[in-house]
């Protein structure tokens, strides 16, 4: 038996490990099956290449819960460690036998996925015992070493009677991490972390209907029919799938595949996706991956935090900002790279040049599968625009190389449901939405039910109208007018149709000058001075309706964008009142008769009712106002 000091620079490292290395204990044991997965992918590949005279078999990982003696054992059919490497791979603190191994067998890495240098590794088994014992045995024909440690520099190695090559890991479980002796526990960290690992990790047994036996059905004198029960077979219970989607080739995967991989994702999830993209990159970084398309709603902030990164199917964090741009984490799906640098700072990650590569990298995957769906099958693309364009124009709006792309497959649907890109709109409306300044005006509703007046007077003179109703389309349109030369977008209510799209030959006012003036005063004498209303008169068409409210596009284009956050442009925009014009077309008949009716009460009645159905078509008229509107409604029908 010898007996030894563990060779650490600090005297006392382990309860550094235990306290500030990790906020989180569970990792420990995605560190330990990491390490076993490692020992039996590097025999793998020993024996692949004739260095090991052995059989490799069908190894598996187990991991066993002995929670009577508190106690969780991990044992591997891996390469094992003879005498030598346990005092050097283990003693030796930071000596890493993984790194050691991808130096002298160079392919090894990507062929073999050795997952080597993760986090702390084996140490951290201290974070949650207080004793650790590694049994081991080498493939190699040498004895099988015995090694302890109590979590003081101390540790203790003699021989050990274990025959079967690999190695057993016994944790003798602290007092203050018996959560860790729950089979739940334990269940719940391998699927976490090790789901998708590339060796087959055993938990326990479960019952399985026994697929030789085909139950019998029996029928009794009455002619009733029983079927006797299935058959049970005790199985061990593989808690992992070993070759996941990612890990194939796209060729090697059917449509189907990749729905029941997201279902393997996302359990809970019963939404079908839309698409996916399958990433697939070895030069200049490693890098593999699917990602879905899901339904989105337009509550952004719930939907993140869904796609998951491993590193050579190990599980890392659902946490990938930095990693993919931030309009592509409503996405779901997996990233598997084992370029990208853990435990580092997010703003570090961010400088990152392997990491800004792999970001670029899947902007332009997205992008070209866009592309390609639009392209390929369009009417399919403009079914499911409504569900991924959040996507897109968040993408539009953050990064330029993604503009760029999504500007030739970006659509705008009309409130009749066509679909346009943009180039297809402009030679639409140029011609008809062209103003006397040069400038084509984009007309637009944000809801078809509120807005359904105004639509249809915008209609009615050949213009057509956009439906553009996603939280941050404010913000696109705002990058679209800058970008492009001489457009502007205009919601159909913000001003009167003439106004927002001003041609030369502008109607004559039936009304003069002096007639004006006296209609504005008489109006402005009976609005209620605190609704916030600017009188403005216009010479319209007769057939357009006498009282029209708008809301001039500049001010609530700047509160939408401040809703959804980010550069409203104006600061405290979000506190100001709403501001609303009252249009009266002079040329309507029942403005002139407002101006020509001597008596001052029944003037009075004329303008409040044409006001209060102008605030109706607007959706303004609520409460009490809408209820003495009703009321004063049916005295009038009587
Ligand atoms: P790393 O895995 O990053 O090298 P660890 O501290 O986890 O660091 O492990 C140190 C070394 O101990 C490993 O590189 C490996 O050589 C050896 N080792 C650890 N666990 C096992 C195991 N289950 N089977 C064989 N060797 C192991």
């Amino acid at each position: 038996m010898a007996k030894g000091k563990i060779n650490v620079s600090v005297e006392n490292i382990f309860p550094l490990i235990k306290k500030f290395l990790y906020s989180d204990h569970e990792i420990f044991l995605r560190e330990l099956i990491s390490n076993a997965t490692d020992a039996t992918l590097k025999l793998k590949h020993l024996t692949a290449i004739g260095e090991a005279k052995v059989e490799y078999g069908n190894p598996q990982i187990e991991i066993k819960v002995d929670k009577d003696n508190k106690k969780i054992h991990i044992i591997d059919q891996g390469i094992g460690m003879t005498e030598e490497e346990v005092k050097k791979y283990i003693n030796e603190v930071a000596f890493s036998g993984a790194e050691e191994f991808l130096d002298k067998y160079k392919d090894a890495g990507k062929d073999a996925g050795i997952i080597g240098h993760f986090g702390l590794g084996f140490y951290s088994a201290f974070m949650v015992a207080e004793k650790v014992e590694i049994i081991t045995k080498s493939f190699k024909e040498e004895p099988a070493v015995h090694w302890s440690c109590d979590g003081s520099p101390q540790f203790e190695l003699k021989k050990a009677k274990k025959e079967d090559r690999g190695t057993e890991i016994v944790l003798h479980v602290a007092e203050d991490s018996t959560e860790f002796l729950e089979d739940a526990r334990i269940r719940e960290l391998l699927t976490k972390y090790n789901k998708f690992m590339p060796i087959p990790i055993k938990f326990g047994t479960k019952e399985i209907n026994d697929p030789e036996h085909e139950p019998k059905t029996t029928k009794d004198k009455d002619g009733k029919e029983t079927t006797e029960p299935h058959r049970q077979l005790t199985v061990d219970d593989i808690i992992n799938n070993p070759n996941p989607a990612w890990t194939k080739k796209p060729a090697e995967l059917k449509e189907e595949d990749y729905k029941g991989f997201y279902r393997e994702l996302y359990p809970m999830q019963f939404e079908e996706p839309l698409f996916n993209i399958h990433l697939n990159v070895d030069y200049p970084f490693n890098l593999t991956g699917i990602l879905y398309f899901p339904k989105l709603t337009n509550d952004l902030n719930i939907q993140k935090d869904k796609i998951q990164l491993y590193q050579n199917q190990v599980f890392v964090t659902d946490n990938v900002e930095g990693i993919v741009p931030e309009f592509l984490t409503m996405l779901r799906g997996v990233i598997d790279s084992p370029d990208i640098p853990l435990n580092v700072s997010r703003s570090y990650l961010q400088a990152d040049g392997a990491v800004k590569k792999i970001s670029s990298y899947i902007t332009k995957k997205v992008a070209d599968k866009l592309s390609s769906l639009f392209k390929n099958n369009r009417e399919d693309f403009e079914q499911k625009w409504n569900d991924i364009k959040v996507v897109i124009e968040y993408g539009m709006l953050s990064e330029d190389k993604f503009f760029e792309k999504a500007d030739k497959f970006a659509l705008y649907p009309t409130v009749d449901g066509t679909f346009y890109t943009f180039e297809e709109l402009e030679t639409k409306i140029k011609d008809n939405q062209t103003d006397k300044d040069d400038k084509m005006v984009i007309l637009y509703a944000s809801d078809q039910e509120a807005q359904h007046s105004y639509i249809e007077a915008a209609k009615a003179k050949g213009y057509e109208v956009l439906l553009l109703d996603s939280p941050i389309v404010p913000h696109l349109m705002q990058k679209l007018e800058t970008s492009k030369e001489k457009i502007s977008f205009a919601r159909v209510d913000a001003d009167h149709l003439d106004n927002l799209i001003k041609k030369e030959d502008t109607a004559i006012s039936k009304l003069s000058d002096e007639e004006k003036e006296k209609l504005k005063g008489e109006i402005e004498k009976v609005i209620d001075p605190k609704s916030g209303f600017t009188v403005q008169l216009e010479a319209m068409d007769s057939s357009a309706q006498p009282f029209i409210i708008t809301e001039p596009e500049f001010m609530r284009r700047m509160k939408d964008m401040q809703q959804t956050g980010g550069g409203g442009g104006m600061f405290g925009m979000g506190n100001m009142p709403d501001m609303f014009n009252l249009i009266v077309n002079t040329n309507n008949e029942l403005v002139s008769e407002i101006l020509n009716t001597k008596t001052a009460k029944k003037r009075e009645r004329l303008i409040n009712q044409s006001l209060d159905l102008a605030r109706l078509s607007k959706g303004l008229l609520k409460g009490e106002e809408l209820t003495n509107f009703i009321n004063r409604s049916y005295e009038m029908i009587k």
